[in-house]
């Protein structure tokens, strides 16, 4: 039998990927195994803010670009202070993590990055075709951006969407001590549709309008909503833009497991690790590589128990709620966040709690629709 060219290949280096890798160059089980990294991009911009919470230090703390303790949450009828403690929201610019992984991996002698575009991974010769030549591998960890999900009419799908601009003021207007997680005083067509906030310092912050619709829109529609948030809203007339960045994440219940196979995983976004009801995916793809990796040392699937089934069905419902009622956006969360502790929220989103605390968050945010989607999804 010929030698494949690698054990794995990575098909996108991107955050699953590269933290996929990561993992296993610092495990002693995979030394010496020869792995591939393919992505057409170089990865030379900073093309994403991620943000993440956790309980005090973390893996990425030195990467980390800014943190808060304290947040906020506004609506029309109420504006809360959240005090996160133990928690820390966390704020990462993606080139800072795309430089550190490749500085990190570039120093072992069995890691290639290699910039192809992936056409087509064949399971059967076990070979990646790329636009350049063709590689193969035992096995293949796959996060190209799925496609499949946007034709399925039997799953939900809301688009989370946004732009966010990175301002400079010229006086003192920001609290950099707290971020916004949500402001929905600016409205759009009874969409639901907020702003958020991440002060980086007294004259400095990156504003996102955000938008969790079953449709998506033209940029002009962010632009303008994020001029009226900056002059209505905060009132601050002189700024500057000094970056920006756009994002469409798929918050969707669709199964993306039916494409693992033998020899191909599909990771990070392709593979479901996004959060449906969030669309938070920085800290579950660390969880998620973490067991993946644990699966293959005991000898079982790598996508083995990588979901949970309870916690998906919730993310279904709600989604199906956000789809049949998009009016309902602000005012489900408005309960959300405020009748229930910050925490609780937390290690909910973070599928940590307990049947009877999910219950009690449910009944804080009841609305008939949440039971019409229930016997929609059953
Ligand atoms: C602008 C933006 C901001 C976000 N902010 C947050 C946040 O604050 N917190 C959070 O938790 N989540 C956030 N997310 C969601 C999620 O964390 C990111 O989308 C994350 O990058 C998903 O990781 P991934 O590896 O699936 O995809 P990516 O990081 O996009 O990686 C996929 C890689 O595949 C490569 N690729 C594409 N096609 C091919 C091909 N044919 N062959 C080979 N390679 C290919 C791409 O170049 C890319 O490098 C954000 C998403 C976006 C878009």
């Amino acid at each position: 039998m010929i030698t494949p060219d690698y054990y794995y290949i990575i098909v996108g280096g991107g955050l699953a990927g590269l933290q996929l890798a990561l993992e296993i160059r610092k495990d002693i089980f995979f030394k010496g195994k020869k792995i591939a990294i393919i992505d057409p991009s170089e990865k030379s911009e900073n093309d994403k803010t991620w943000c993440f919470w956790e309980k005090g230090e973390g893996k990425w703390d030195e990467l980390v670009h800014k943190d808060w303790q304290q947040g906020k949450f506004i609506s029309d009828s109420v504006e809360k202070n959240l005090d996160l403690a133990p928690y820390s929201y966390k704020m990462l610019r993606s080139i800072d993590f795309y430089e550190y992984a490749k500085a990190e991996l570039q120093k072992d002698p069995d890691t290639y990055f290699i910039q192809d575009t992936i056409t087509r991974i064949d399971e059967v010769t076990r070979t990646a075709i790329g636009e350049q030549r063709s590689y193969t591998a035992t096995h293949f960890f796959d996060s190209r951006p799925p496609t499949a999900y946007k034709e399925d009419s039997g799953s939900a799908k809301i688009f989370q969407h946004f732009k966010g601009i990175t301002i400079e003021t010229v006086d003192d207007q920001f609290d950099p001590e707290r971020f916004v997680m949500m402001d929905y005083r600016v409205k759009y067509n009874h969409s639901t549709c907020f702003t958020y906030v991440l002060p980086l310092s007294s004259k400095q912050a990156l504003i996102e309008f955000t938008f969790f619709t079953p449709f998506l829109t033209e940029e002009k529609v962010y632009d303008e909503k994020l001029h009226e948030y900056i002059q209505k809203v905060l009132r601050i007339e002189d700024f500057k833009i000094v970056e920006s960045e756009t994002g469409v994440i798929p918050m969707t219940d669709y199964p993306f497991h039916r494409h693992h196979s033998r020899h191909i995983t599909k990771i990070g976004t392709a593979g479901g690790w996004v959060k449906a009801s969030s669309g938070y995916s920085f800290k579950n793809t660390e969880r998620k590589v973490s067991r993946l990796l644990s699966n293959i040392k005991s000898g079982k699937r790598p996508e083995q128990h990588l979901t949970s089934k309870k916690f998906q069905q919730y993310d279904a419902i709600f989604l199906d709620v956000l789809e049949k009622r998009n009016d309902l956006g602000e005012s489900l969360f408005t309960k959300f966040y405020t009748k229930n502790s910050i925490q609780n929220i937390l290690r909910f989103l973070d599928e940590e709690t307990k049947f009877s605390e999910e219950i009690r968050i449910m009944q804080s945010m009841f609305h008939p629709q949440f039971l019409k989607s229930f016997f929609n999804k059953l």
